[in-house]
C-alpha cells in the first residue's frame, strides 16, 4: 500500500506584506514553487514550444486553453492528455473559455461540457467556464457576475458526482472595476469550497495604464476570499508589474504578452517595453541577446525575429520572478516596489496610494515577519509607511513612551559620539538626575539609547535630509506628548539636516506647550 504524505495543497514558507514563497502541491503530487509566472502556450500554434521553456527557463508550470483544444484537438488530446500534446511533464493549469469570451463575445459550449473535459485530458490545474466582466458597464458586470457564479455552480455539482478528481479547481472572481460586485463575488466563491481562486479579467486596466484601479480590485478580491489559499491573476501583462501583484496576495499568474509583444516588435526590459525600431543596444543578457547583435536581429526575417524576441521577452519574465522571490526570502519586496515603482508615473501614483491606504498596510504588517536578514533601507515619506517602520514607531509609543515616569529628557543628535564621562558631565552641570536619553534624527522618531544597536533600529540606512521630514518630527512630538517628562533638554547637533531636525522639534514641541530647553554643542564642549 502507497502511503501519500499529504500535508495539504499549498504551504506557505515565507511571507513579506502580502507576498509569500509557497509550495503548491497538485493531486498527483508535484509541487511548484510560487510565486509563479505561467506563460500562456497556444495549444495549436505552440510558437515557443512548453518543452522549450521548460529545458531552458526551468519552468514548472504553463497555462493554455481548453476551449480551443476542446474545439480543435479534442480526441487527440483526450487520447494524449494535455502534458502529451504540449510534450511538457510539469504543471499544466488550463483556463476555460473566458478570454475567448472577452476576446469574441461568447463561446458555445456549457460548463458541464468544460468541466468534464479538463478532468478527462488530466489537467493538473482546471479553471470552471466563467465570464469575463472587462471593463463594461455595471448592468453587463452584474450579469458576468450572475453567469460566472451559475457556472461556478454547476462545475461544483458535476465534481461532486464524480467519485475522485484529478485537478485543482479554481473558483474565479469577477466584477471589473465596481468593487462592491468583486467581494459580492468573491464571498460567494470563498463559500463554495474551491482549491484554489483566480481574479478574471484586468488586462484591460493594465492596457490602459489604470494600475490604482487594479490594485483596488486586487486588494478588494484578496481580502475577501482570504489568505489560506493561492490566488492566480489572469493576464498580468508587463513584468514591471508582477511584484506589485505579489506584494498584493497573487501567488500565480499567466501572460501572453511576451509573444503579443513580440508580434508588435517590442523587446521587453524590467521597467517597459522599447520598439525594435527605437531600440540602439541589446540591454540583456539573456543567451539570446548575447548571441546576436541589435542589428542581425533588425534584419532577420519577421517570424524569426519574433521568435527570438518571444523568447528574450520570456526571460526578461522569469527573471523579475526570480527577483521577487529573492526579495520576499530578504524581507525587501517593499524596496523592490520603490524601485519598480519608477518604471511609469501611472505605476508610480498606484503605488503612492497603496502605501497611503491605512487598511492595505495595516494587513500587510501582520504578514510581514518581525525580522528579516536583510537590513531596512528607507528613501523618503513613502518608506517611513512601510511596515516595519510603522511596527517598530508603534512598539516604541506602546512599551516606552506611553506613560513614561522620568523627570528629564535629554534629546541627543543621532549622529553624535559623546564619551560617557563627557554626558555624565553635561547631565550634573545642568542638575539632571533621573534622565532618559533618547537621539533624535532618526526616522523612528526619538530612540531610547539603550536600544540603539538593537533590530531594526541598528539594521537601517536612510539619507540624511530625512532627519527633518515632517513625519519623523511629528513622530518626536507624539512620543514626548505621550509620556510624562516634566523636562526636556535637547542638545543642538552638527551638520545641517540634523540642526535643522533640531530646530522643528524645538518649534514643534513648542507649538503644542512643550517647555524645551535647548542646549548648544560648542558651548558644552
Ligand atoms: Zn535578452
Amino acid at each position: 500500500m502507497v502511503v501519500r504524505c499529504f500535508v495539504g495543497l499549498f504551504e506557505v514558507v515565507v511571507e513579506d506584506l502580502l507576498g509569500r514563497i509557497g509550495r503548491l502541491r497538485t493531486r498527483s503530487g508535484k509541487v511548484v514553487e510560487t510565486p509563479a509566472f505561467l506563460p500562456v502556450i497556444n495549444p495549436i500554434r505552440q510558437d515557443i514550444p512548453a518543452s522549450w521553456i521548460a529545458e531552458n527557463l526551468r519552468a514548472e508550470i504553463v497555462i493554455t486553453n481548453a476551449y480551443i483544444l476542446y474545439k480543435r484537438l479534442r480526441n487527440e488530446v483526450l487520447e494524449k492528455t494535455v502534458h502529451g500534446i504540449l510534450e511538457f511533464n510539469g504543471v499544466v493549469m488550463t483556463d476555460s473559455g473566458g478570454y475567448q469570451i472577452l476576446e469574441y463575445g461568447e463561446v458555445d459550449v456549457g460548463p458541464e461540457d468544460i468541466a468534464v473535459f479538463e478532468e478527462a485530458i488530466k489537467t493538473d490545474i482546471a479553471v470552471p467556464l466563467d465570464i469575463p466582466t472587462g471593463l463594461s458597464s455595471r448592468e453587463q458586470a452584474v450579469e458576468s457576475v450572475e453567469k460566472t457564479l451559475r457556472n461556478l455552480e454547476t462545475t461544483i455539482r458535476i465534481l461532486a458526482e464524480r467519485s475522485e478528481k484529478h485537478a485543482l479547481w479554481v473558483g474565479t472572481v469577477q466584477g471589473g472595476v465596481h468593487l462592491d460586485l468583486v467581494r459580492f463575488c468573491a464571498e460567494k466563491v470563498r463559500e463554495m469550497g474551491f482549491d484554489m481562486y483566480a481574479l478574471g479579467s484586468p488586462t484591460p486596466l493594465m492596457e490602459s495604464y489604470r494600475f490604482s484601479k487594479l490594485f483596488e480590485v486586487l486588494f478588494t478580491a484578496k481580502s475577501t476570499l482570504g489568505y489560506d489559499k493561492p490566488l492566480h491573476l489572469f493576464g498580468a501583462g508587463h513584468p514591471m508589474m508582477f511584484a506589485f501583484a505579489v506584494a498584493l496576495g497573487v501567488d500565480t499568474f499567466d501572460s501572453a504578452s511576451y509573444y503579443l509583444y513580440a508580434e508588435d516588435d517590442r523587446y521587453m526590459t524590467g521597467t517597459g517595453t522599447i520598439r525594435l525600431d527605437r531600440l540602439d543596444y541589446l540591454v540583456c543578457e539573456c543567451p539570446i541577446c548575447s548571441n546576436i547583435t541589435i542589428e542581425e536581429l533588425k534584419k532577420l526575417p519577421r517570424k524569426e525575429r519574433v521568435e527570438l524576441i518571444a523568447k528574450h521577452n520570456l526571460y526578461v519574465c522569469f527573471r523579475e520572478v526570480a527577483e521577487i522571490k529573492q526579495a520576499i526570502k530578504d524581507g525587501r519586496l517593499v524596496e523592490l516596489l520603490e524601485i519598480k515603482a519608477r518604471s511609469h508615473p501611472s505605476l508610480y501614483q498606484a503605488f503612492r496610494e497603496v502605501v497611503l491606504r491605512k487598511d492595505i498596510v495595516e494587513v500587510m504588517e501582520h504578514h510581514t515577519p518581525l525580522y528579516s536578514r536583510r537590513g531596512i533601507n528607507i528613501y523618503d515619506d513613502l518608506s517611513l509607511k512601510r511596515p516595519e517602520v510603522r511596527r517598530a514607531r508603534r512598539k516604541l509609543l506602546e512599551n516606552f513612551f506611553k506613560n513614561r515616569e522620568v523627570e528629564y529628557a535629554l534629546l541627543l543628535p543621532i549622529n553624535l559620539n559623546i564619551s560617557k564621562r563627557r554626558l555624565e558631565e553635561l547631565l550634573s552641570k545642568h542638575g539632571v538626575k533621573e534622565v532618559d536619553i533618547l537621539l533624535y534624527g532618526g526616522p523612528y522618531g526619538l530612540l531610547p539609547l539603550e536600544l540603539r544597536y538593537t533590530y531594526p533600529f541598528a539594521q537601517t540606512e536612510f539619507p540624511k535630509h530625512l532627519s527633518c521630514e515632517e513625519d519623523v518630527v511629528e513622530t518626536v512630538v507624539q512620543q514626548i506628548r505621550e509620556s510624562r517628562y516634566r523636562n526636556i533638554l535637547l542638545l543642538e547637533g552638527r551638520g545641517v539636516y540634523i540642526r535643522e531636525a533640531a530646530k522643528k522639534i524645538e518649534e514643534k514641541l513648542r507649538e503644542v506647550g512643550v517647555k524645551v530647553e535647548v542646549l548648544y554643542i560648542d558651548r558644552e564642549s
